[in-house]
């Protein structure tokens, strides 16, 4: 087995965030957890320690060092932010939602009563790209309807991060993907349709030895 990541530390975020509204109901993204998970499960086959940080899903835990579930996008932001110092590659694979509920009600709203003031999530991979060390390798994810690499190569900018990997939502919930790797030295790695499996661990190989990558994986 491949071991290109031993001894490294990996932290991954995945699945959606629940931003409860009151005990019942909630606002979230659409998102399984697979591509995350998958993630988590490569990097650990390949050697290295891996931290996974996930919201809410129906998949099994992967194969992983540390587990830590979370349900909304304040408790990912806090638990990303204490495991990112110790990492060496940390991959937000999760679909934070961008908003929450100002007040969570403590009793079960009445239908006609419902009515919702949001307020905005911290940016998780924003905030590590502001705090990120020399050596530390970040990657984020881009789940793009249109102008797909255009808006992906200016999320990777605007937030840091050393890779972005560009997704279509008809990738959500699938057991296979279609993705485009981006880099800050303009190269781009398409990756063809196939399993969110073989997905991860081209993709861990392309961002931990990005010279040896091919042009389409
Ligand atoms: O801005 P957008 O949600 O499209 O950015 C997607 C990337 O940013 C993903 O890698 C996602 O995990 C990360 N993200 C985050 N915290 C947020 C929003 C997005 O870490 N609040």
């Amino acid at each position: 087995m491949n071991k290109a990541l031993k001894n490294k530390k990996v932290l991954i975020t995945a699945g959606p965030t629940r931003e409860y509204i009151d005990p019942v109901r909630y606002i979230s993204n659409d998102s399984s957890g697979k591509m995350g998970y998958a993630l988590a499960e490569a990097a650990t086959n390949m050697g290295a320690r891996v931290t996974l940080i996930s919201g809410p899903t129906n998949l099994e835990r992967p194969k992983c060092s540390k587990f830590i579930p979370v349900i909304n996008a304040r408790e990912m932001y806090k638990a990303a932010l204490a495991e990112s110092k110790r990492a060496d590659i940390i991959i937000c694979a999760a679909a934070v939602a961008d908003f929450r509920p100002k007040r969570i009600s403590k009793r079960k709203i009445k239908k006609p009563e419902i009515r919702v003031e949001l307020t905005k999530n911290p940016d998780i991979l924003k905030s590590l790209g502001g705090r990120k060390r020399k050596n530390q390798l970040l990657v984020g994810f881009a789940l793009e309807t249109e102008d797909m690499v255009r808006n992906a190569r200016k999320k990777m900018l605007d937030k840091g991060c050393d890779f972005i990997i560009a997704n279509k939502h008809t990738n959500i919930g699938s057991n296979t993907g279609a993705l485009v790797l981006l880099d800050q030295t303009g190269r781009k790695t398409p990756f063809k349709r196939q399993t969110k499996k073989n997905l991860a661990s081209k993709i861990l190989k392309s961002i931990s030895m990005p010279n040896n990558s091919s042009k389409t994986a």
